[in-house]
């Protein structure tokens, strides 16, 4: 699981981990948030985060291609607003603590597929990588030692069929959960 752990030597200043605020966002589903409280114990309110996104995300999400990251998020979207996992006062995703994922075996579906994505391709999906700054050590290792194992690209096709899965479910659900759980949605 080669390109699967070079996250972990990538440097401060492109890892994808911090500076969320300034990058987009980490969303879950419904499902994801249930699994990380049980593995946190922490409640909904503390880590998820339900309030309006920044214009200039909504807009990059809506400029996105058919098929990336953000089109997908476009079709989630209500009213502006995503389930994703709040920020600390940093900037920095409120799970990384001393650079490690303190939830790294729950962490959201997007953190187990970054910086890979899928297209399809004759009713198939295939995997993709997003272009990532030149520091990105996943970009680095795979332009040197390229292609993925079939473990990695099946590892990483099972999460984006769980993405896709994703697309479609009834926003009323999530605005249920959120309600139930008062997350904030300032
Ligand atoms: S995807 Fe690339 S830039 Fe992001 S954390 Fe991993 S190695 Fe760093
Ligand atoms: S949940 Fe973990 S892997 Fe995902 S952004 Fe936060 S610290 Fe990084």
């Amino acid at each position: 699981m080669e390109y699967l752990t070079h996250c972990t030597r990538c440097p401060d200043s492109v890892h994808c981990c911090k500076n969320i605020r300034e990058l987009g966002f980490v969303s879950v589903s419904v499902e994801e948030a249930r699994k990380i409280k049980e593995l946190t114990g922490q409640a909904f309110n503390e880590f998820l985060d339900f309030g309006p996104l920044p214009r200039e995300t909504i807009r990059a999400c809506t400029e996105d291609n058919k098929g990336s990251e953000g089109e997908l998020r476009m079709a989630q979207m209500d009213g502006g607003r995503i389930l994703r996992l709040k920020t600390a006062p940093t900037g920095d995703c409120i799970f990384l603590k001393g650079r490690k994922c303190t939830i790294y075996g729950g962490r959201p579906g997007i953190c187990r597929i970054y910086p890979f994505w899928y297209r399809q391709k004759n009713g198939e999906m295939d995997v993709t990588l997003y272009e990532r700054p030149s520091d990105c050590s996943v970009s680095k290792a795979s332009e040197e030692k390229p292609p993925l194992s079939f473990q990695e690209k099946e590892e990483i096709l099972s999460q984006a069929r769980l993405l896709e899965a994703q697309r479609n479910l009834p926003k009323a659900v999530v605005r249920q959960f959120v309600e139930e759980n008062r997350i904030s949605c300032l």
